[in-house]
């Protein structure tokens, strides 16, 4: 019910980013190969997620915006989450907070559009759409006011979903990411830009960091292939020269989803500790891959910390890991 969802819509969406976020996953998670996020007002007013993923059925359509309703798990394996998300919480709780309209197409069946505002579900109509789903959340928090005034200027919204959707995009190199400013209407302006990677992963990998953080970057930094107790780590970690004053440069994710964990920051800090004064920070884009059972992910929907069974185990293979690769390149 519509005061239930809006109570989670606190836990789950705290502020555009992180609709940006679910509705940037759902596409991923749909097997979409280009993802278009155009937002206006930080956010605010407009968030709009195009792909060309698997699309969703007419009679799917309702269910997509019920609580607890996903066609990801089955409910009896909470922890062995591979996929993104807290499960069947994100369209019905930005449903309740905003005015959502989806619009969607699924092979083999018409074109079909459902609208839900402040909880208000309309009943499911046809529509024009060659393929893929458009989701678009306008007026996010207009339901909930208190809500309202926690959000902070436009310009704070929008650097916020422009990391949001720089992390999805390091994530996903084999996948093309448009994000566009449309505030002053029309086509607005694209803010940025990575067009699908080609080549095995490491090959996309480093393409898309010389998207993301630049050729100079990509050009310095040193491959990451490491493997202990079934923990693989995977990605690039910078020389201590290509280090930032702040850790804007540092992407780190655990099966698939960006994290920002002390546990894992603090590892890769302790690598470069030796060569790196206290005011710099590593710059780096790492990849842990294990089974979903020695980590649980869903610490809590909104916040991207992680918790490991062992994490000394992990930490020491961070340090490891770092610290061969520097010692190889000469330090
Ligand atoms: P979850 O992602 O945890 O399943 P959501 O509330 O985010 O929950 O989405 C509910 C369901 O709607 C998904 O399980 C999926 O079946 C469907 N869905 C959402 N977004 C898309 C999309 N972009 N493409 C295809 N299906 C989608
Ligand atoms: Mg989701």
């Amino acid at each position: 019910d519509a005061a239930i969802n809006r109570i989670a819509a606190g836990e789950v969406v705290e502020r555009p980013a992180s609709a940006v976020k679910e509705l940037v996953e759902n596409a991923i998670d749909a097997g979409a190969r280009r993802i278009e996020i155009a937002i206006a007002d930080g956010g605010k007013t407009l968030i709009r997620v195009t792909d060309d993923g698997c699309g969703i059925t007419p009679d799917q359509l309702p269910l997509a915006l019920s609580r607890h309703a996903t066609s990801k798990i089955d409910g009896s394996d909470l922890l062995n989450i591979h996929s993104f998300g807290f499960r069947g919480e994100a369209l019905p709780s930005l449903g309740a907070v905003g005015r959502l309209t989806i619009t969607s197409r699924a092979a083999g069946a018409e074109a079909a559009q459902i609208a839900v505002a402040g909880g208000a579900m309309e009943a499911v109509k046809p529509a024009a759409l060659n393929r893929g789903t458009i989701v678009e959340l306008r007026d996010l928090f207009f339901a909930t006011p208190a809500r309202l005034k926690f959000m902070r200027t436009d310009r704070a919204e929008t650097q916020a979903i422009n990391d949001v959707v720089k992390r999805l995009a390091m994530a996903e190199p084999f996948i093309g990411f448009t994000l566009r400013d449309v505030s002053g209407g029309g086509e607005g302006r694209v803010t940025f830009r990575a067009d699908p990677e080609s080549g095995d992963l490491f090959d996309a990998l480093h393409g898309r960091l010389a998207r993301i953080l630049g050729a100079e970057f990509a050009d310095n930094a040193l491959k990451i292939d490491a493997e202990r107790d079934g923990f693989m780590l995977t990605g690039y970690a910078a020389l201590p020269t290509y280090s930032r004053g702040s850790a804007v440069a540092q992407f780190l994710f655990v099966n698939g989803r960006p994290v920002k964990d002390k546990l894992l920051v603090g590892a890769l800090r302790g690598a470069y500790f030796d060569f790196l004064s206290r005011d710099r920070h590593p710059a780096a884009a790492l990849f842990i891959e294990c089974d979903p059972h020695l980590v649980d992910v869903n610490v809590h929907p909104a916040k991207s910390e992680v918790r490991f069974r062992d994490p000394g185990l992990v930490r020491g293979l961070i340090v490891s890991a770092l610290r061969n690769a520097l010692s190889g390149a000469g330090h």
